[in-house]
């Protein structure tokens, strides 16, 4: 664990030096959290109408800078250009989404006897967002927009490896006319200023996404405090694949080598059906090596590099010499790279078949029929999203049924929508990101209680 004064940021593909970022200290946090006070308590007290329109100012800035934005998440995350420019439209469709809820973001009137009854959906205060370096921007927007809509102010700490997108995502909040400290960005290492923002009595909330390791000490951190915390954390997800399934859709590679299998709902558990097993194989063997992997700012390049020599490390360790394997290709020379793999001799209960390798590695596995295929998707901690490939819609519902994951697709390898839920079972995660009770998860509910009884006539 390093605690250097300065983040040095590489550009992953090549290993040049893209910038040098000051590293936020324990006291820069509590600076930033009585600024982040002060400024919340402004923000709140705007009418719902300003404060939208500001958010939509805002993401009218954003889109004026899309092109930007996505270049930057090309340089500091080695993301393509193509998934770098979804990313930046994400963000701004999101604070759009986020600014339509503010004047809907509504209480309940209860029946009671004796007078009037109603809630208030009030927000925070001050939220801390602590982002990974897998998708900096579009994970940033998702916990800081909402927050900022129900009213709070938000602290961000990036990625040690990935601050630039959020720096400038803050500086274009400024320019769009948002009031000064409301959304501050400090980039810094975890254990110094995501500890400091997590341990601040004045930050209502954490949001964290990353590791279950760390999540997992956020948690126990929060509890002292008895702070609410949202997670976001790993994933194994199982792509389950029955013998009626349109095969070339279902076995689409891009399921698990989509920002470079760094991904925590990259289906990297392939489940097919025995029948079908030596046509997947095959099918898999040449969509492998049809992959173009390369300069991530080249439009037509298909996967990109990992983020750092440590990532590729972790990824090298679960692909032993000789492990039987299909293999695409990835450049030799400068960046991070390593080529898509998919293991075809693992057990099901081998380590790169049920912990999160984070890299652009799969498994191939069997199943015999429908409560095998169950069996062997819930056969991991994680519980974050899966597919289901069959014809059978009977055969699909009754697997969503019997798979604990908090995201399921039919047909389809999609998992993230900002306006529908998102979030993990199991060690996956905790509490729900995005959709239509995105902004509830970032207030308190008061209740209060008019009497109408008057003076005895
Ligand atoms: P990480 O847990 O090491 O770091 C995530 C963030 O937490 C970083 O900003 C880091 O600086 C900070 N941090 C680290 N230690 C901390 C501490 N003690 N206190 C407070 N903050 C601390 O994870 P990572 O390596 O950056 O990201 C990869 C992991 O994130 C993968 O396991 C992946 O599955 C997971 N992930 C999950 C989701 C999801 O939505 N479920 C999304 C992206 C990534």
């Amino acid at each position: 664990m390093s605690d250097s004064d300065e983040l040095k940021i590489l550009n992953p593909a090549t290993e040049e030096v893209v910038a040098t970022v000051p590293a936020a200290t324990a006291e820069d946090v509590d600076a930033a959290v009585v600024r982040a006070v002060r400024a919340q308590s402004g923000w709140a007290a705007l009418a719902p109408a300003d404060r939208a329109r500001l958010l939509r100012r805002f993401a009218d800035t954003v889109d004026a800078h899309l092109e930007e934005l996505a270049r930057l998440e090309v340089r500091e995350a080695g993301h393509t250009l193509g998934n770098a420019r979804w990313e930046a439209g994400n963000a701004r469709d999101l604070l759009e989404y986020a600014a339509g809820g503010i004047e809907r973001l509504l209480g309940k009137q209860i029946p009671v006897p004796g007078g009037w009854n109603v809630t208030f959906q009030e927000p925070l205060g001050v939220v801390g967002v602590i982002a990974p370096w897998n998708f900096p921007l579009p994970i940033a927007a998702w916990g800081a927009f909402p927050a900022l809509a129900a009213g709070n102010a938000v602290v961000l700490k990036p990625a040690e490896t990935t601050p630039l997108t959020a720096l400038r995502l803050a500086e274009l909040a400024l320019a769009a006319g948002l009031p000064e400290h409301l959304l501050q960005v400090l980039p810094g290492h975890g254990h110094i200023a995501g500890r400091a923002l997590v341990d601040h009595p004045d930050v209502a909330k954490i949001v964290f996404t990353g590791s279950t390791r760390t999540g997992r000490e956020i948690m126990e951190r929060c509890a002292r405090l008895v702070k609410p915390v949202t997670l976001e954390l790993g994933g194994k997800s199982p792509n389950i694949v029955f013998a009626d399934a349109d095969l070339k859709s279902a076995l689409d590679p891009f399921s698990f080598l989509d920002n470079a299998g760094q991904d925590c709902c990259a289906r990297t558990r392939i489940l097919v059906h025995q029948a079908v097993l030596d046509e997947a194989r095959d099918f898999l063997a040449d969509a492998l090596a049809a992959v173009v992997v390369g300069d991530p700012a080249d439009e037509k390049t298909q996967m990109g590099p990992l983020i750092s020599a440590a990532q590729r490390e972790r990824v090298r360790s679960y692909v032993p010499d000789g492990a039987p394997a299909l293999r695409g290709s990835a450049p030799d020379g400068p960046g991070f790279w390593y080529p898509p793999t998919v293991l075809v001799g693992e057990r099901h209960d081998s380590p790169a078949a049920r912990e999160e390798i984070f890299g652009p590695v799969a498994v191939l596995l069997p199943f015999t029929d429908e409560r095998d295929a169950i069996r062997l998707a819930n056969d991991t901690p994680y519980g974050l999203s899966g597919s289901v490939w069959t014809r059978d819609l009977g055969r699909a519902l009754r697997v969503c049924g019997g798979v604990r994951a908090g995201n399921l697709s039919v047909n389809s390898h999609s998992s993230v929508r900002y306006w529908t839920p998102f979030g993990g079972y199991k060690q996956s995660g905790l509490g729900r990101e995005l959709g239509p009770d995105a902004l509830t998860a970032f207030t308190e509910t008061k209740n209060v209680f008019i009497s109408t009884e008057g003076p005895a006539q």
